[in-house]
């Protein structure tokens, strides 16, 4: 154990004393934690008698409760009362709230989102819970704010921390925003940019042990996004950016951790040296004006018809032009269609007849649209052109079937314009020339067809899934290991639990780690939960911290473990307060200090850098009045750069025109890390590319002076 100085001198301030009263007198053993007293607010009947009641019948003997608790916690508050002086109902105040959360739990709203699902038979929501709630991991955390940690007459025993695999943390996958993943499209994307529901590229674990992993695509189940200490693992394939908790697979097939009792799944220390898993890197690019043209050129002299019909009228001819492009597949027609209209030629599908078949496709007699085409498939020289070429060809003559790609055509024009852009791209080919057969061009190689994918972004998915069930595996060699800090990093839950993520096999479920290695998951039921609640505090910690992910969605199994538990003890919810109306009810008579998240001023930047969705600003801020009213609190807010304006000064000015600001705490947090990002994808992340610089936080913290909002003491 280390100390902190801070938790001692903290309490020097009596600002801090003032704002954080209640919760340093329950921390301190003067007072009971509201959960003790809910236990002496109650009725005289018998508790099982609320297995008969219906829901809006419990809510409404819980909203009468509420308002005794609220009257006995201001005398006790005040001083004018004890807890000895109430006598214990036999039906208390905290198990009607356990009991109206089970019923929650069967249409589940216990966070704004509101699934409606019936965890209780196993059915799982955006959280991804069932029933069950888990837990990582628990610890005296000596890293929370000065307060937290004890100190002012306790001994400084840290934050009694029980970290839930929930909402934000079900799947312990945590990684930089900027690392790739490959989408089923082959376009790589960073995982901030990842959305629900997207496809990217995994593994499936074969059957029978000596058989090769296989190539498969999961969709992403759900995403979100916190803040954690981060590593950068360098190898000789490129590096990655992760926590210390996430898995890589070696080439033994086992995982590899920095911390392996904190991963969710058995794992082995990482070391340098060690071998492990490769599959392809992800590769970006832009698909600007070139690349359309590109595609077009490929499209249309590949599977499209440019020719000229002559009529005959009144003794005299007529030439006509006569465009049109006729084919199967509607990915391939609408591609050629936007690409067409993006580059000023708006055409409508039409149904063309062919004799014994009507197919859809494009088509015009007008010579204005004729010349433009003519125009739009004149061959560039740039890389981007050759990219959009291979890929139009590719959708329009190109297969993959058995182990190879490949391109045949009668033309050698356009296979000679093939090779040429192959050998720009760096793609291993080769062309096959054959007597009897259209000559062609054949990739072999499993990583060299990825590489053509990633490299040039064909359209046709059917064409795209034809790795599918390919093993693509070389392997890397661990060079280093380098802590980098703290930074935001995002999870994605995937069907799987497993994806590829900077070319590495990656591991991100508690589901896989229950299943499969049981020994490692801690499933917590109340029982359990109230005994790590008591060890914490007998062990010293300031408080119960309720942290994830997200707790709310184990709100439930809280609940009753509180109903067990007989240690008095200062409950801490630390959370991104995006729980539903019915859920702030129950919490607010049962927790003494909120320590919630408060990120972004504008649900825009939410959106863009968290699963989005919601009303993020409307949620918490409802939420931390509600909260204020019930409770301490200390604000969290993460200064990001060029986020100052949107996001910092708005939250700073809600705090301070919409909450009691002289009652609460600020931790201004100038954490942000980002890696790599003006390197990769400067087009995508042009605003939080860099970390938030002295200007910007001296910016945020002069603005919060002006409002006069107090954060010295915490952040
Ligand atoms: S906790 Fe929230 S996300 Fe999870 S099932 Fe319930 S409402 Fe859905």
């Amino acid at each position: 154990m280390w100390l902190r100085p801070d938790a001692i001198t903290v309490w020097r301030n009596p600002e801090v004393v003032r704002r954080l009263s209640w919760y340093r007198s329950v921390m301190l053993d003067e007072k009971p934690a509201k959960f003790m007293i809910c236990k002496h607010v109650g009725l005289d009947e018998d508790p099982s008698c609320l297995k008969e009641m219906r829901e809006p019948e419990l809510w409404s003997l819980h909203d009468r409760l509420a308002q005794e608790l609220r009257k006995a916690h201001e005398s006790i508050r005040e001083g004018s009362l004890s807890l000895k002086e109430l006598e214990k109902p036999r039906l208390d105040f905290l198990r009607l709230k356990a009991e109206l959360a089970e019923r929650m739990l069967r249409s589940c709203r216990f966070c704004v989102r509101r699934c409606g699902v019936d965890r209780t038979s196993g059915q799982k929501g955006f959280c991804g819970l069932g029933r069950e709630a888990r837990v990582s991991t628990w610890f005296h955390h000596y890293g929370e704010e000065a307060p937290l940690l004890g100190g002012g007459g306790h001994p400084v025993g840290g934050s009694g921390t029980i970290f839930f695999t929930s909402c934000n943390l079900r799947c312990v996958f945590c990684v930089a925003p900027e690392s790739m993943v490959i989408l089923d499209t082959w376009v790589a994307k960073p995982l901030a940019d990842v959305k629900v529901g997207d496809k990217i590229l995994s593994v499936s674990f074969p059957a029978k042990p000596k058989k090769q992993l296989k190539l498969t695509f999961v969709k992403v189940l759900a995403k979100f996004m916190r803040k954690a200490e981060v590593y950068r693992v360098r190898t000789t394939k490129g590096d990655i950016i992760l926590t210390a908790e996430h898995p890589i697979l070696d080439y033994r097939r086992r995982w590899l951790a920095i911390d392996p009792p904190r991963a969710p799944v058995k794992a082995t220390l990482m070391k340098e040296g060690m071998v492990v898993r490769f599959t392809v890197k992800p590769e970006s690019f832009v698909e600007d004006e070139d690349y359309m043209r590109g595609y077009l050129t490929g499209a249309i002299k590949g599977d499209g018809t440019m020719t000229f019909y002559t009529v005959r009228h009144g003794g005299r001819s007529y030439v006509y032009p006569y465009f049109n492009f006729v084919v199967k597949d509607s990915e391939f027609l609408n591609t050629v269609r936007k690409y067409l209209a993006l580059l000023g030629v708006p055409l409508e599908t039409k149904n063309v007849n062919f004799g014994n078949s009507i197919k859809k496709g494009l088509v015009s007699t007008k010579w204005d649209v004729f010349h433009r085409i003519e125009e739009l498939t004149e061959p560039r020289k740039s890389l981007s052109w050759y990219r959009g070429f291979l890929a139009g060809f590719f959708d329009a003559e190109g297969s993959l079937s058995g182990r190879a790609l490949r391109i045949p055509n009668k033309d050698e024009d356009l296979l000679d314009m093939a090779c040429k852009g192959l050998d720009l791209l760096g793609i291993p080919y080769v062309y096959e020339c054959y007597e009897n057969r259209l000559n062609s061009i054949r990739i072999g190689r499993g990583e060299h067809i990825a590489k053509f994918f990633m490299r040039t972004h064909p359209k046709i998915s059917r064409k795209l899934y034809g790795l599918v069930g390919r093993a693509i595996l070389t392997t890397a060699i661990i060079e280093d290991i380098e802590l980098l800090g703290e930074m935001p990093v995002f999870n994605l839950e995937t069907e799987n639990n497993i994806f590829i993520c900077e070319g590495f096999i990656t591991h991100n479920c508690q589901n896989h780690d229950i299943s499969f290695y049981p020994e490692n998951g801690v499933v917590v039921d109340d029982r359990k939960l109230a005994a790590i609640e008591a060890t914490l505090r007998r062990e010293g910690a300031a408080n119960i911290n309720l942290v994830g992910g997200e707790p709310t969605p184990n709100l439930h199994v809280i609940l009753a473990s509180l109903v067990r538990l007989n240690v008095n003890v200062p409950i801490l919810w630390n959370s991104n307060m995006l729980c539903s109306p019915e859920a702030m009810r129950l919490l607010v008579d049962v927790v003494d200090i909120w320590l919630p998240d408060f990120k972004f001023g504008n649900n825009c930047c939410a959106d863009r850098l968290t699963a989005g969705g919601i009303d993020y600003v409307g949620t918490v801020l409802a939420n931390l009045k509600l909260a204020q009213e019930n409770g301490d609190m200390i604000i969290r807010h993460l200064v990001m750069p060029n986020h100052v304006e949107c996001c910092t000064k708005p939250v700073l000015d809600m705090i301070a025109r919409e909450l009691d600001k002289d009652r609460l705490l600020v931790n201004i947090m100038g954490q942000y890390r980002p890696e790599h990002l003006v390197a990769r994808w400067p087009e995508k992340w042009p605003d939080i590319a860099r970390r938030p610089n002295a200007q910007e936080m001296h910016e945020a913290f002069d603005y919060a002076r002006e409002l006069g909002i107090l954060f010295e003491p915490v952040s």
